[in-house]
């Protein structure tokens, strides 16, 4: 079986495009230009150029001692926290910027829950010199006042999207408007491996540096170069799909993919995809989401606001489907723990995101002599706020 992407734009039952005919064109151009850009050696090597010079990489795989001897294995963390803007989200805003460059186009657009999308969209324009509008809900920039500001400062312009419940996907239908009445000066900057094809496969490659790197960083510290597990926080997937990118089809590799269970998977507040969800269309592709009986979106739930999201990317909800990806739900409670408990044992103050998939450790079935990389997707500055209520 094949846990990537078909010539189609689907894994396994899930992905393709699902797009109004008025998005056609949009979505078809990048389709037909994305493998051919992408692959070309002018762009790999600016691509290569900014991710070293710019953002900071390769990002260290450091060993982590004293969580390796709490939990009696031997176990890396992958440092995306140490990215420029304190995350893996740069990797893609970055790879996508340049994309877009190459298509001609003059403006871009993104839509932000968080405003972590927002803020690496924001900087690659800047650094590009390029128009940037985000939309976020007016519930959003409300809730999110420090990424609101970070982004004006970048030079971006902060939509408010007013309709439905003011969250993302209200201002990801707000994007989708604003697309389809720039179709040609715009590019629309997806933040995670969902949306229509290609975007789930383009994001997965511009995140795929990460395994890329953790294959021969393994080299050096191991002596081979794949771990027997990968844990990954997921809410749209594409830490995670970064972080499988390169072992998906190597079955000695375990994918542990970390979901937030909120308050708890049978509380109604949750954002546990795989567990509560069914298939369907979200976003322009077939994937699995969490609905009432007559197909409504359902608001997810977590803590964390990177992972408040009612889906989840198709490769994801195939690597699910087939059994290859190991899920595991992490409740509220059960992340806060694991982020102290890192602060105190590494001296590093993961996202709240990143800590769901540190909560998984206490799960598992270690052996001693177990290689596992923790993707350590971002840092937990921008979660003081809300930490600062338990400490
Ligand atoms: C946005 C974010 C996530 C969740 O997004 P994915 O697409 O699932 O990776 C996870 N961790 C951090 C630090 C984030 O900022």
């Amino acid at each position: 079986m094949s846990y990537n992407v078909d010539k189609k734009g689907y894994y396994g039952q899930f992905g393709g495009a699902y797009i109004p005919e008025m998005l056609y064109p949009n979505v078809e151009e990048l389709r037909k230009s994305y493998l051919e850009i992408s692959e070309d050696s002018e762009f790999k090597k600016e691509f290569d150029y900014l991710l070293k010079h710019y953002v900071g990489r390769p990002s260290p795989l450091y060993f982590a001692k004293r969580l390796s001897e709490k939990y009696g294995a031997k176990i890396y963390l992958k440092r995306e926290d140490l990215n420029h803007t304190g995350a893996h989200k740069i990797n893609n805003t970055i790879g996508q910027i340049l994309l877009a460059q190459r298509l001609g186009k003059k403006r871009i657009i993104a839509e932000t829950g968080a405003g972590q999308h927002g803020v690496a969209t924001a900087t690659v324009c800047a650094l590009m010199g390029m128009e940037c509008i985000v939309y976020m809900g007016a519930v959003d920039i409300e809730r999110q006042q420090p990424n609101v500001k970070r982004m004006q400062m970048l030079g971006a312009k902060v939509v408010a999207a007013e309709s439905g419940s003011k969250t993302l996907k209200d201002a990801t239908n707000e994007a989708i408007r604003d697309w389809i009445n720039n179709p040609t000066d715009t590019h629309y900057i997806i933040g995670s491996v969902v949306g229509p094809h290609p975007y789930p496969d383009m994001v997965a490659r511009f995140q795929s540096v990460i395994s890329e790197e953790i294959k021969w960083q393994l080299m050096e510290h191991e002596g081979r170069d794949y771990p027997d597990k990968v844990i990954a926080c997921v809410g749209g997937g594409s830490n995670a799909a970064g972080a499988f990118y390169h072992f998906l089809d190597n079955e000695n590799v375990e994918l542990i993919a970390a979901e937030p269970a909120g308050l708890g998977i049978n509380s109604g507040k949750t954002a546990a995809t795989t567990k509560k969800g069914k298939p369907g269309v979200l976003h322009a592709a077939k994937t699995l989401l969490m609905q009432t009986e007559d197909g409504q979106v359902v608001e997810p739930y977590s803590i964390s606001a990177g992972l408040d999201y009612p889906g989840i990317g198709p490769m994801h909800a195939h690597l699910f489907d087939s059994g290859r990806g190991n899920f595991e739900y992490v409740t509220d409670e059960d992340a806060l723990k694991a982020c102290f408990e890192v602060s105190k044992l590494e001296g590093i103050i993961p996202a709240l995101e990143t800590a769901h998939a540190f909560a998984v450790l206490k799960n598992l079935e270690l052996k001693k002599e177990d290689v596992v990389v923790i993707n350590l997707s971002g840092r937990g500055d921008k979660d003081l706020g809300t930490l600062m209520k338990y400490i």
